[in-house]
């Protein structure tokens, strides 16, 4: 009586699995029974139902664009964000000059907390692999955003340029715990100095001591960092690195600490590297 009914709930526990083979998508498969191997064939259709549909979408897309509903035409973004992480070994020799020749403004316009940043609002020229840019501002995240084969820095500066036809491109710089650096220190200062005022500073600084002497650098095409996240911004990452003491890297953590962005997927894209 006893072992009856023990067998009886045994067999309503099996048909229970059996239900939930058939229900659950990425489960293992039940032992071979006539259902489960139903609910396979099922989902083994399905899938080719799926793919043979996103076929036709492609083809269509392809061939036979529908010119009367263009607003439900589909455009891909995403796939290009920054910061990434640069293999350093897998960077491509750029076979164009991409030779830099940056001429930055002394007299810093303005320097903002923007609420993520302390941003230095300059002007100046860059030419970068022929092409000319304007330079907007420069603003430092800490620590680094890019990585170089994995490894961060405690801050990393970026100046975002423009050039006449809209196109973004920003040159990033890292910077490594060593000796003082006293551009560094002129922005720290000002800063501190003018916390509680909106009165422009009328900092001069040498702009060129926040950049490495050697620009050899990696390129790839990336997003920016913060909303809105607009793809196709040209980066140009140091490979070398400017020296900041210590104290000053925790005098800038003081205002921000932790504002990058997480490394984002480099997917399909080339990093290449040009040296000076
Ligand atoms: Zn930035």
């Amino acid at each position: 009586m006893n072992d009856a009914k023990g067998l009886k709930k045994y067999l309503a526990l099996l048909g229970a699995f059996a239900l939930l083979g058939l229900s659950g998508c990425g489960q293992e498969q039940p032992p071979e029974t006539d259902s489960s191997a139903q609910a396979a064939t099922e989902r083994a259709s399905d899938a080719g139902t799926q793919e043979a549909s996103e076929g036709t979408t492609e083809a269509a897309t392809e061939e036979h664009l529908d010119y009367g509903n263009q607003d439900e035409w589909t455009f891909e973004s995403g796939k290009m964000q920054s910061p990434i992480n640069i293999e350093t070994s897998a960077a491509e020799t750029m076979i164009e000059d991409g030779s830099l020749s940056l001429d930055y403004a002394e007299e810093i316009i303005d320097v903002i907390d923007n609420g993520h940043s302390i941003e230095m609002e300059d002007g100046g020229q860059a030419t970068i692999a022929g092409r000319g840019f304007e330079l907007m501002q420069f603003h430092l995240h800490s620590p680094s955003e890019h990585t170089l084969d994995g490894e961060y820095f405690p801050i990393e500066l970026h100046f975002v340029h423009k050039a006449q036809d809209g196109r973004l491109a920003v040159i990033a710089v890292f910077f490594e715990e060593g000796t003082a650096n006293a551009a560094f220190q002129a922005i720290l200062d000002d800063v501190k100095a003018n916390a509680e005022t909106t009165v422009a500073s009328g900092l001069s600084l040498d702009v060129a001591e926040l950049l490495p002497a050697n620009k050899s650098y990696y390129h790839y095409l990336g997003s920016l960092t913060t909303p809105p996240l607009t793809e196709n911004v040209e980066w140009y990452v140091m490979a070398n690195t400017v020296e900041v003491s210590a104290e000053q890297i925790a005098a800038f953590n003081e205002y921000y600490e932790g504002n990058n962005r997480e490394v984002q997927p480099l997917g399909e894209r080339s990093v290449l590297k040009y040296e000076e």
